[in-house]
């Protein structure tokens, strides 16, 4: 699986029976759920990769969902082609099997084909909430032949700091100098006739001046590498760009998965609007998939030439469009025209921005500082009952995108609207323009 040694951040797979207790884990490796906003529209669920981080490293983590080998059926091909494909980019496999249920016959024939597999193998056993039945009940699992069983409550996250320990240290060694070379990886995003192919021709010439074009992680995934502003980058499927719509599916389908597949593959992702449809549904789906998925993005608001307009009709676009795209409120708006060439090629320039944004970090006595301030002009809310939020102190735990924990009493006496005033200081403080933030509050005990 050469294509995905794209992906920088190695990957930890998820394999198990249904009703283990995979989502439950996986939730509580990435805690990114707690940054989704649910007010969004159209948002879909069905993402299979997430980014988890623990310590000072950072990886993926794909479930591969309920994998079912019963023994009197057949391991069905696709299901097995799945499983494959996701161990076959995996630095580590975490079997989760079921401790209150013990050993299956299931559990049995998922180990025997994960003895097969090249990656190490770490088996967490599960719904183990009681720490002295839960060395006994994870022993049985020796039988599988994986090595020393985990127990773990996911629910509860007992055990879970272990076997992230573990996790980590079966992960590749990092090369953080090797950064500086890597291309950024930028994916040209949105709806049919919004003008991405127009604008890709204006970026790097007619389709034939474009010299190394590099296969991707499928077939008919075409990248291609380009130089701009001092940084190699790479443009995430250009053949899905380019292709022409030679089939009609109707409006509702435009590819959108494989739009969600390179949003998943990119550094930063130029989300481009058409100026005359102004901001649609379909657009606000990818827009919200880019915010979940925690890339960096520039809107790009193109067809600018066909827009009758005097002086004040960006400011007022400009206005309407974000109202629209309220939770992409960080991202830069710029307005080009494909036709003309005009700022066509300050999409470069921004994306690079946004890019160092993502990539940033900033030390713990910075972010106290900006903390200390924010909490100055406005303290922490005090419950019905009289208990007074208390925020310790906050750290960044994570680039791309910027994550930071903040240690706080009881995260429960912190509603939503401290929250964002908290991002919105954050924000004033340390800039981080062009990419989103993640904030995780924890409880200090
Ligand atoms: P998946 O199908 O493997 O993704 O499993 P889920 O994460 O959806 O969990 C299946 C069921 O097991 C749910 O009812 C969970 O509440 C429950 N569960 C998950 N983790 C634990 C745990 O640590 N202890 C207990 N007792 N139940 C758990
Ligand atoms: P894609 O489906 O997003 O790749 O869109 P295309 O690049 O194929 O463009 C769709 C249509 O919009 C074509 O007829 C283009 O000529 C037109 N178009 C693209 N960019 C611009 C622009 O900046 N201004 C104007 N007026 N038309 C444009």
């Amino acid at each position: 699986m050469q294509g995905f040694s794209q992906v920088a951040r190695p990957i930890v797979a998820i394999i198990g029976r249904p009703n283990v207790g995979k989502s439950t884990l996986v939730n509580r490796l990435c805690r990114s759920r707690e940054a989704i906003v649910d007010d969004k529209p159209g948002v879909t669920r069905d993402r299979t990769y997430q980014d988890g981080f623990w310590g000072d490293r950072e990886f993926k983590v794909v479930d591969t969902g309920g994998l079912v080998f019963d023994d009197d059926s057949e391991f069905l091909p696709e299901i097995r082609e799945q499983a494959n494909l996701a161990l076959a980019e995996a630095s580590v496999a975490l079997v989760i099997v079921d401790g209150q249920q013990g050993v299956t016959a299931a559990d049995e024939s998922i180990a025997e084909w994960l003895r097969m597999q090249p990656c190490p193998t770490l088996v967490a056993v599960n719904k183990c909430e009681s720490p002295d039945q839960g060395l006994a009940m994870a022993a049985e699992f020796w039988r599988l032949g994986l090595g020393e069983p985990f127990p773990i409550s996911a629910i509860h996250g007992a055990g879970t700091g272990d076997l992230l320990d573990r996790v980590l240290s079966l992960l590749p060694p990092k090369h953080e100098e090797a950064e500086e070379d890597e291309p950024i990886q930028m994916a040209i995003i949105g709806r049919p006739n919004v003008g991405k192919s127009s604008l890709l021709n204006a970026i790097c010439g007619e389709p034939r001046a474009i010299v190394s074009p590099i296969r991707g992680t499928t077939r008919d995934t075409i990248d291609t590498r380009l130089e701009r502003e001092g940084h190699p980058w790479r443009l995430i499927d250009t053949a899905g760009i380019r292709r022409r719509r030679s089939v009609n599916y109707g409006p509702e389908f435009f590819g959108i998965n494989r739009s969600f597949k390179a949003i998943e593959r990119s550094d930063v992702c130029v989300l481009v609007i058409d100026a005359l449809d102004g901001v649609t549904e379909q657009d606000q789906r990818l827009a919200g998939r880019i915010e979940d998925d925690g890339r960096a993005c520039v809107l790009v608001v193109n067809k600018w030439d066909a827009v009758e307009k005097d002086s004040h009709t960006m400011p007022m676009v400009e206005k309407e469009l974000r109202a629209k795209l309220y939770f992409l409120d960080w991202a830069t708006m710029l307005f080009t025209s494909a036709l003309t060439g005009q700022r066509v090629e300050s999409i470069f320039a921004l994306a690079a921005l946004a890019v160092e944004q993502h990539r940033r970090r900033v030390s713990t006595s910075v972010v106290n500082e900006v903390l200390k301030e924010a909490l100055s002009w406005r303290s922490p809310p005090t419950s019905r009952g009289g208990r007074q939020g208390r925020l310790y102190y906050g750290t960044q735990v994570a680039s791309r995108p910027p994550s930071f924990t903040l240690f706080v009493n009881d995260p429960k006496l912190f509603g939503d609207t401290y929250r964002r005033y908290v991002e919105r200081q954050l924000r004033e403080g340390l800039g981080f323009d062009g990419t989103p933030l993640k904030l995780f509050w924890r409880g200090k005990q």
